[in-house]
């Protein structure tokens, strides 16, 4: 069997660095917002080339606080809209409508199933506060588009970067620069199955804004700035030592683990030749190259059930990323009788090929034949 992702053959590579990390924090006595924190946000900080990187306990979290922050500091309020694509993981609207904030879902671009910028400008009224943009799949939004757009409507941007850890691209300065620094503020998740995983929960917020940095790290510690002083009514998320720990180890190792990605998806892309099958297309307008970190390889297919139970007859296993568009979900009701076309057509045909850091070329030649010889 050719599995989807083998966290456990990823975590085996770095089993002694791990041990070691793991052995470092038991040792030290010290569990809860220590130097393994610290020194794990630097990095994640440096590596984003942001100011800070804030620790949390998980992605959504990440997305709930930032919003929250800008509501303390006066910069959002209740009923304020937020734009946010319409084909995106429920987390990312999730995080809105915790924070009494109005989900504006706006319809993708067909060959990058990231937000559309036209339509983005299109949606905005007198109410848009803020865009949230996902790099949905590991691949960098239009941020150049979409960050020319905010600052014409004065308009704040929260990346949702939970897919895409390392993505770059060029700034009209004709900087590199990676998902996470292209915003106010974005949020990153940790989940074991991302591109960067703890072996837990985990998340953070990147930001070059310190008030927004101190803010966060206030919220996230029940709204406590200086010790039993309380400035908000805050929440517990904490990112703890031990994955922090797990998390340095791993950071030094994203950038081959990335290369390894996208040596696969090369292969994907040059090898399937099915014409039943749309493969996926990247951003004509940003840095292909360095655009996208294939956190997974998602292609359509109209006969999406019968190629699924094809390439599961020849040992290969595959996912739906995702089933089920947000607007049609029973959480959303007030939603489901409305009509997101492009989303509900990408929703019926992709599929997720098997895509990570240790499928080996040769497992990758397997799914390509089995592909290449599904017949409708
Ligand atoms: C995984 C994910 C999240 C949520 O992250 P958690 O750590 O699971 O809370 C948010 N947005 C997107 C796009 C994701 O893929």
């Amino acid at each position: 069997m050719i599995p989807f992702l083998d966290l456990k053959a990823i975590n085996a590579q770095y089993r002694d660095e791990l041990i070691e990390a793991c052995t470092r924090v038991i040792d030290s006595g010290w569990y809860i917002a220590g130097n393994e924190l610290t020194q794990f946000e630097q990095a994640f900080a440096s590596y984003c080339g942001t100011k800070h990187a804030i620790g949390v306990a998980n992605g959504l979290d990440a997305l709930i606080l930032t919003l929250r922050a800008w509501k303390k500091l006066g910069k959002l309020k209740d009923g304020d809209e937020v734009i946010v694509p319409s084909n995106t993981y429920i987390a990312s609207i999730l995080a809105i409508s915790a924070n009494d904030l109005v989900p504006v879902l706006v319809e993708p671009d067909l060959a990058t199933y990231n937000l559309c910028p036209k339509q983005t400008e299109a949606a905005i009224t007198t109410k848009t506060r803020a865009i949230l943009p996902v790099h949905l799949y590991g691949q960098l939004a239009d941020m150049p588009a979409i960050m020319a757009i905010a600052k014409n409507h004065n308009l704040l941007v929260l990346e949702d970067s939970a897919q895409a850890h390392g993505a770059s691209a060029i700034d009209d300065k004709g900087k590199s620069k990676k998902a996470g620094n292209w915003g106010d503020a974005s949020g990153f998740s940790f989940y074991p199955g991302k591109n960067l995983g703890a072996l837990g929960d985990a998340g953070a917020v990147t930001t070059n804004d310190d008030e927004l940095a101190a803010t966060l790290r206030a919220l996230r510690n029940y709204g406590s700035h200086e010790k039993y002083k309380n400035l908000f009514q805050g929440v517990n998320s904490r990112l703890d030592e031990i994955q922090a720990a797990m998390l340095s180890v791993k950071l030094t190792h994203l950038d081959t683990e990335i290369a390894h990605r996208r040596k696969v998806a090369v292969a994907y892309l040059k090898g399937i030749t099915n014409p039943a099958i749309v493969l996926p297309t990247q951003h004509s307008t940003l840095n292909t190259q360095h655009s996208h970190v294939w956190h997974v390889f998602v292609i359509r297919c109209e006969q999406r059930e019968a190629l699924q139970k094809h390439l599961l007859e020849h040992g290969i296993q595959t996912l739906i990323h995702y089933p089920i568009p947000p607007h049609q979900q029973q959480a959303y009701k007030e939603w489901n009788m409305d009509s997101y076309p492009v989303s509900e057509m990408i929703h019926q045909q992709v599929m997720s090929l098997p895509m990570g850091p240790t499928i080996t070329m040769d497992e990758v030649k397997k799914v390509i034949t089995a592909i290449n010889t599904f017949k409708i």
